[in-house]
């Protein structure tokens, strides 16, 4: 059988632990036999970071921007516990921390949805998609404890040396005290990027802040959605027949638990870090979430949401048998590869793609499962395998 082509390579970033074994057996079982695969392929497996003093992360991502489209494998984020057991030199940072720097961009996570594994909230028939802002507000907030009578000025300094002073409050005891930030080119960016997601997948753009309270920070982030929407893509959504609505958002998630699904939810940062683990847990399972980083000008990596499952890893290892769930990686390489397809013009390649996440699929629907998914899934005839044997029913199905 002849294989499928492609034009541009896809920058491939290994990574660690169980998600590295299940990467290649990825390739090996699903892919090689049907697609002339090309990647640039950067190990950021954490040895290899080590060695490099983490220059192969910095590395991978400039490529990124260049080609366009990258597929990522998870990595370890080494805390205390890693240096010792890696013997490392530094104690490096988180390598999707550093590429979403590099790129700039928005993370989209989304749920795999699968008959037989019902969301709990029953009537969500379409994935929701969660783009959440990961820069400033109260993850770089600066807080101070006020142990008694005190007043709190807010001030900023020009430059030229013009302030702007305002008290926040006068203490008559102990207390507390916050001061947050963001920035016009960040939220300039986040609304690009999900203007742009939600073209590509053709869905509507929701979004949602708490302006009616925040008149001044909170009414920007709106102020800047709405003037990157008339901008730059009232006519295009128009034209694709998508929406762009913006509501409270204690409306939006009162909304969002009656409404279909079949959109892109875009939050601020605390409220996407806090409804993202509601979506996740809602639709089951951590291994059926996918995740895509999209910069504001249109260069992706897609990668699972899940991280190096070390415990299945360390039981690889002894040597015993695991039944890791590999489909939110899987589920990368498909979206990476049918980017791919898209940009190059390649209908061959962006076949494969839908046929590969529909084998993947009906894999599941035919209760042939990973471990993870046994208690989830309603199938009178359901059988757990382990990862090599479920790649190989959907390397048949295919
Ligand atoms: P994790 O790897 O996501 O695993 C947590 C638990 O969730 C696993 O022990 C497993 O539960 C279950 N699970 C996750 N993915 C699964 C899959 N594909 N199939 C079956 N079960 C799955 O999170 P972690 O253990 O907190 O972190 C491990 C390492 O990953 C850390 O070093 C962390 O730095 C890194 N990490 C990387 C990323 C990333 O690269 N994007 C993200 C998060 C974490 P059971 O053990 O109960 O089966
Ligand atoms: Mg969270």
């Amino acid at each position: 059988m002849s294989r499928i082509e492609m034009k541009t390579p896809i920058v491939e970033m290994d990574g660690d632990e169980m998600t590295r074994i299940i990467w290649k057996e990825i390739k090996d079982i699903v892919i090689l036999p049907f697609v002339d695969l090309k990647t640039e392929y950067f190990d950021l497996g954490l040895p290899n970071r080590d060695k490099t003093e983490d220059k192969v992360t910095i590395d991978a991502a400039n490529r990124t921007k260049e080609l366009g489209v990258a597929v990522k494998c998870a990595t370890i984020t080494p805390n205390a516990q890693r240096m010792t057991e890696y013997d490392l030199h530094s104690m490096w940072k988180s390598p999707n921390g550093t590429i979403r720097a590099i790129l700039d961009g928005t993370v989209f996570r989304s749920p795999i949805l699968v008959n037989g594994i019902k969301p709990f909230v029953s009537c969500w028939e379409k994935p929701i998609t969660i783009a959440r802002h990961a820069y400033g507000d109260v993850y770089r907030n600066t807080e101070f404890l006020v142990d008694g009578p005190a007043k709190a000025d807010l001030v900023v300094t020009y430059p030229d040396g013009r302030q702007e002073k305002q008290t926040i409050f006068e203490y008559k005891g102990g207390g507390v005290l916050q001061g947050q930030y963001n920035t016009d080119a960040s939220i300039t960016a986040f609304a690009k990027s999900c203007f742009q997601y939600s073209l590509d997948t053709k869905q509507d753009l929701w979004f949602a802040t708490k302006d009616t309270i925040s008149k001044i920070y909170d009414r920007r982030f709106k102020d800047i959605f709405e003037s990157v929407y008339k901008e730059e893509y009232e006519a295009k959504f128009a034209e694709a027949g998508i929406t762009y609505f913006y509501t409270l958002i204690d409306d939006a998630v009162a909304r969002v638990m009656r409404s279909k699904g079949g959109f892109v939810w875009a939050l601020k940062n605390y409220d996407g870090d806090v409804m993202s683990d509601m979506l996740a847990s809602a639709c089951g399972s951590l291994a059926m979430m996918t995740s895509v980083l999209v910069s504001p000008d249109g260069k992706y990596e897609y990668e699972a949401a899940h991280g190096t499952v070390t415990r299945h890893y360390y039981r690889y290892l002894k040597g015993e048998q695991t039944s890791t769930n590999p489909m939110a990686t899987l589920f990368a390489w498909s979206g990476a590869l049918r980017k791919r397809a898209q940009l190059d013009g390649l209908q061959d390649l962006e076949n494969f793609a839908a046929r590969l996440e529909k084998s993947a699929v009906s894999t599941i629907e035919s209760g042939i499962i990973t471990g993870d998914l046994d208690s989830l899934l309603d199938h009178p005839d359901k059988k757990v395998v382990n990862t090599s044997d479920f790649l190989t029913h959907v390397a048949s199905n295919l």
